[in-house]
């Protein structure tokens, strides 16, 4: 069987989780939206399932696929719906929804309900993205009240910069959040991973943590004791050695200035490994340090064995992980760790616990 596949610490999604709450406060609603940023939805809800106090996804399928598998905690919709008739389904299973723009307030006066809301209301203070500013907050939840069909509202916001922690504007977003929420009754949540990390004072009713959940820490050069939960993994499949002035690869970007020992191995970007990478990019051989030499093509790649004579076929090959950050990988691919485990695909996900 080919090599290439991602292993899944679900110790270090709990570790992470708890660290996420102890550090905020007050309650969590785990991120699982996106396939779990590609860990797997249910299963990493089913592990947190005995502790966590919620779960969040993007959308009403994501939220479905979680209550098929038997996940009964509160499960928030970060997007809302978007059509009417899947306000029924949220009745149906019992889902809180975030309501972000007009058209779907209306959607809530217009329909007729066999039970009531739990509503989250979102505030736009500055990310300019979704969400009601300023006066509009209140009368967006009045008219909610009005409705009569909602038995809670909590109000929310969204930080656009809280992983920069020398910039002001997380604090501008929140003193524009507690204007507008001046006077409404209702819980808070304002923190994502980062202001979870980096801003005690977004620290309020409902945390919102994702990224670290799987842990890739968000704050720039900081080690806030997360544990990677995805190592991904494959290994040498083939070795060959290449004369000083061969080319290697794709594009013949990378040139062999001397004697050089390449591993080919069974990963690449059809798997999400990203081709964008340069020459030097980290891996782990064995627990060893290595790079990766030429352009990463789409089911193999190429890496640097000249100094560790003991690597060799069925060598294993770490991309990211434990040895490997992904927040390095990320930076040398010009993204961000997110994209990253989004990404993977094709390899066969294991579980570890
Ligand atoms: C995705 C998302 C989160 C989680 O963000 P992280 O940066 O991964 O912690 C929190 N809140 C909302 C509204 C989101 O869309």
């Amino acid at each position: 069987m080919r090599p290439a596949r991602a292993l899944i610490d679900l110790a270090a999604l709990r570790h992470n989780y708890r660290l996420a709450r102890t550090r905020h406060g007050g309650r969590a609603l785990a991120v699982v939206k996106a396939n779990a940023y590609g860990h797997g939805a249910l299963r990493c809800a089913q592990t947190l399932a005995a502790e966590a106090d919620g779960f969040a996804v993007a959308c009403l399928e994501e939220a479905l696929a979680l209550r098929a598998g038997g996940i009964a905690q509160p499960i928030l919709l970060l997007e809302g719906v978007f059509e009417v008739t899947e306000l029924e389904q949220v009745v149906q299973h019992d889902l809180w929804l975030v309501v972000h723009h007009e058209a779907q307030l209306r959607m809530i006066e217009t329909t007729a309900l066999a039970a009531r809301l739990h509503v989250w209301l979102k505030v736009n203070s500055g990310m300019n993205r979704a969400g009601f500013v300023d006066a509009a907050v209140a009368a967006a939840w009045l008219r909610l009240q009005a409705s009569g069909k909602v038995a809670a509202i909590t109000l929310m916001t969204h930080f656009a910069q809280a992983d920069e922690p020398q910039l002001s504007t997380t604090l501008e977003q929140i003193e524009r959040f507690d204007r507008a929420a001046h006077g409404l009754s209702g819980a808070h949540s304002l923190a994502n991973s980062a202001a979870i990390l980096g801003w005690p004072q977004a620290h309020r009713d409902w945390a919102r943590p994702g990224i670290l959940l799987y842990g890739a820490d968000p704050m720039p050069g900081e080690n806030n004791g997360l544990q990677p939960v995805m190592s991904l993994l494959s290994s040498v499949m083939a070795v060959r050695d290449i004369a000083p002035g061969e080319a290697l690869g794709y594009g013949a970007r990378y040139v062999a200035t001397r004697r050089t020992r390449v591993g080919l191995v069974a990963m690449g970007y059809a798997d999400g490994y990203p081709r964008a990478v340069p020459d030097g990019t980290p891996v782990a051989i064995d627990g060893q340090a290595s790079r990766i030499i030429g352009r990463v093509s789409m089911d193999m790649l190429t890496v640097d064995l000249s100094a560790l004579p003991d690597a060799g076929i069925g060598s294993q090959v770490e991309l990211w992980g434990r040895e490997v950050a992904i927040n390095r990988v990320a930076a040398a691919a010009g993204t961000i760790a997110y994209e990253l485990l989004c990404n993977v695909k094709r390899v066969s996900l294991s579980y570890l616990d």
